[in-house]
């Protein structure tokens, strides 16, 4: 087996990090870009969502390098991501590929009985001992967590740094030299004194950015690429974010939800306005725009694929939030034939609407 599996964010590194542990042999497709995109949006049905087109560029540029094996995550949810796997398997048969697919699906879909199964067809591939397995599965979840928290770390400092631009260019050097280690051990230690060199970026703690946070479809919210490299920008400009929506956030929400003890503070937030699970992340977003007003965010910043529906139903109540807590949202939108520029106007006039609100408040203007 020689297996794949699609960007989101920093995951490449965690599977790097799990498959170097288990010694199985894997190809990381090519970084997000124009190209992926374009591969996949030739061969995607036209009103499919973005995700959907980038993963089958991801996909395609894969085999190119020998990948025979996707593995990915999937959901039984109400939207399309329920039937992405069907669909991008009969797409990948029908343009000719011979390519097996392992979905990992949520264990209150498929059952914890039928997760193992599928979770023991990738270890089968690994000569490892059990225990190895075990430690390298540990390592992976470690790194990913650590990952999580220092790009979180940098994001949130990047508003108080004395020295424009370190916490950006100390996250990128760590993620590019994490991308070189070939045992996973080094790659956790390496990603914990980046994470220390980030926690000592000197700050100055009189500054009181702009602080937004980042909600919506999760893909889209965490895929750099899909979202124009959004939280790079906003570094750039010295504004804090916060996004509720991890790698490692989705590992733990999959894990407690057979014991429904998932997410409860997202749960609670968005009771009011979505009580009900309707698919993608829907819920999560309307319980984070609350959350994010509760923890004195300046606003919050939606961003969902073109024709994403649960991300439409979240759009059209969060206009009751900002209005009921006097929460400015903004709603970005993303597909293939998103500009960038238009993209970046719009975001430095939310920048620009937050920093007046704030003038008059303290000007009584
Ligand atoms: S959540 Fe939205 S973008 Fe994601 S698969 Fe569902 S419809 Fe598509």
């Amino acid at each position: 087996m020689k297996a794949t599996f699609p960007h989101l964010g920093n995951v490449y590194l965690g599977v790097k990090a799990l498959f170097d542990g288990l010694g199985i042999d894997y190809v990381i497709p090519p970084q997000n870009s124009d190209h992926a995109l374009n591969i996949g949006t030739r061969h995607s049905p036209d009103e499919i969502c973005l995700p959907f087109k980038i993963m089958i560029g991801n996909y395609m540029q894969a085999v190119e390098e020998g990948a025979d094996t996707v593995i990915l995550t999937g959901s039984c949810g109400p939207c399309r991501f329920g039937e992405y796997c069907e669909l991008q398997m009969n797409l990948m048969k029908s343009l000719g590929y011979d390519l097996k697919f392992i979905v990992l699906d949520m264990p209150k879909d498929i059952g914890i009985k039928e997760l193992f199964n599928r979770l023991s067809i990738i270890g089968s591939s690994s000569k490892k001992s059990r225990l190895q397995k075990l430690r390298a599965v540990k390592t992976a979840v470690q790194i990913m967590h650590l990952l999580d928290e220092t790009e979180a770390l940098a994001h949130y400092l990047a508003g108080y740094e004395r020295n424009k631009g370190q916490c950006k260019s100390l996250f990128h050097r760590c993620r590019r030299e994490a991308m070189k280690c070939s045992d996973p051990q080094e790659m956790l230690s390496l990603i914990k004194e980046y994470k220390k060199r980030i926690e000592y970026v000197p700050v100055d703690i009189n500054k009181d950015p702009v602080k937004i946070a980042i909600i919506g479809e999760i893909y889209t919210v965490i895929e750099p690429y899909s979202n124009f490299c959004i939280e790079d920008k906003l570094m750039d400009y010295g504004v804090s974010t916060k996004r509720g929506m991890t790698p490692s956030w989705w590992l733990k929400n999959m894990a407690l939800s057979p014991l429904k003890i998932n997410s409860l503070d997202i749960k609670k937030a968005s009771r009011k306005y979505l009580s009900l699970e309707i698919g993608g992340h829907a819920r999560e977003c309307i319980g984070e725009a609350i959350l994010s007003w509760k923890e004195g965010f300046d606003g919050a910043i939606q961003i969902y694929p073109l024709g994403c529906m649960p991300e439409i139903v979240s759009k059209s109540i969060l206009p009751a939030i900002s209005r009921d807590y006097d929460f400015p949202i903004m709603s970005l939108v993303v597909d293939d034939m998103t500009g960038e520029a238009g993209f970046i106007t719009r975001l430095e006039a939310f920048i620009d609407l937050l920093e007046r609100r704030r003038d008059n408040v303290l000007f009584g203007s």
